[in-house]
């Protein structure tokens, strides 16, 4: 299976500055691809990739406005074009019905300020023992925090925006079965929590995150305060990009622990399909939770394809939280407040949220069920991430 594993960088300031060039590059290469593109589309014009990239690359370059898109390598180039294409065709896939999931939108132009990074393919890097060597860029020095597993097959190079720098390598990675043992379990996104268990457990974010939480709100007030263009602006959103990888980190690492323990526990996991969830969740619920879910979802079926388990998703047609987990009489909406209510039918009381992940546990079996209309089998079983360009996984 694909993975990513992500490490430290310290580039030189010389390096730094060589870096800065080529993402600013890459970044602007990226945004022309989608302006190329949008273009064509108004215009009902069929473009192809190669012509994108002859347009936004080679014939750029030899404009006097972009010409300095010479002065940096060339692969990181192609690779944004690459990119800025994955990125359309999703958007496209994703309006013509293709692609599974909530809607997204047009992809976002990239700034500035934000994170940068590039991508290279073999022919971009090499391991030059324990330096990571970069076209163009030189021997970058490394802290090599775990071993790669094996040889990787691209880099992603990434500057926060508080300043850091990683480098994300795609490797192989074999699975590592775990013994097998009997347990099942249905988990669904809770109204208040990460997530909720059909044994009842309730797995919330620990308070040292909602504290820090609660600390970058406020960075982000302060910054919001300042004017703009000024110093104190600059050290200000400085601040709130600190704040916010150590409260990034912070979720990422509660979600690997809380996936490795659902995966260790049970021989199969099953969480509802989210063309379902993203119609029936009020928007309250997915402003608020549905980052942390995704997220926790993706590590769960991550970590099953490597401990041998079972992830599958399950699509309805009834609404989880309506339909008593112990008859299956269907109870009608409830509103959001109702936390708790108890089934007319047999007279059971159900916590809502667990309510609903009994629901999903039971779906399993009913391999009738289809998701949305569209002839798709409940149980989809997990299949390796793809290592793509996800924010959230570089
Ligand atoms: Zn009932």
């Amino acid at each position: 299976m694909q993975v990513r594993y992500r490490y430290r960088i310290y580039p030189s300031p010389g390096q730094k500055q060589m870096l800065a060039r080529t993402f600013g590059c890459a970044r602007v290469v990226y945004n022309d691809c989608l302006r190329v593109r949008d273009e064509a589309h108004a215009n009902g014009e069929k473009i192809s990739d190669t012509e994108v990239q002859r347009r936004v690359v080679t014939l750029a370059k030899q404009t006097p406005e972009r010409a300095w898109l010479g002065e940096v390598a060339s692969v990181a180039l192609v690779q944004a074009c690459q990119d800025a294409r994955r990125a359309y065709r999703n958007w496209f896939d994703s309006l013509s019905g293709q692609r599974k999931g909530r809607r997204i939108g047009h992809p976002a132009f990239r700034r500035k300020h934000h994170r940068q990074s590039i991508r290279l393919t073999r022919n971009g890097f090499t391991l030059h023992g324990r330096r990571l060597y970069v076209a163009k860029i030189g021997d970058i020095r490394v802290k090599w925090s775990r071993p790669l597993p094996s040889v990787p097959s691209s880099v992603t190079v990434i500057r926060e925006a508080d300043g850091r720098y990683y480098a994300s390598f795609v490797v192989e990675r074999a699975a590592t079965p775990l013994p097998a043992c009997d347990r099942e379990i249905g988990v669904d996104v809770g109204l208040s929590s990460l997530a909720v268990t059909s044994d009842g457990e309730v797995i919330g974010n620990p308070r040292f995150l909602r504290a820090k939480e609660r600390k970058l709100a406020q960075a982000q007030r302060a910054l919001s305060r300042k004017q703009k263009g000024s110093a104190n602006r600059a050290k200000a959103r400085q601040r709130v990009a600190v704040v916010h990888r150590k409260v990034r980190e912070s979720q990422l690492d509660h979600a690997h622990k809380t996936a490795l323990r659902l995966i260790r526990d049970n021989q199969a996991v099953y969480a509802e399909d989210l063309c379902v969830s993203g119609l029936a969740r009020t928007k309250l619920a997915r402003s608020v939770h549905d980052a942390g879910w995704s997220q926790l979802v993706r590590l769960v079926q991550e970590k099953a394809v490597q401990y041998g388990r079972t992830f599958a998703r399950i699509g309805r047609f009834e609404p989880t939280s309506q339909v008593c987990s112990a008859c299956g009489v269907k109870d009608g909406r409830k509103p959001l407040h109702i936390r708790q209510w108890t089934c007319p039918a047999c007279g059971t009381t159900h916590d809502r949220d667990v309510n609903a992940a009994k629901n999903i546990l039971a779906g399993r079996a009913d391999k009738s069920n289809a998701c949305g209309g569209n002839v798709r089998p409940g149980l989809a079983l997990a299949v390796p991430g793809e290592a793509g360009t996800h924010r959230s996984s570089a």
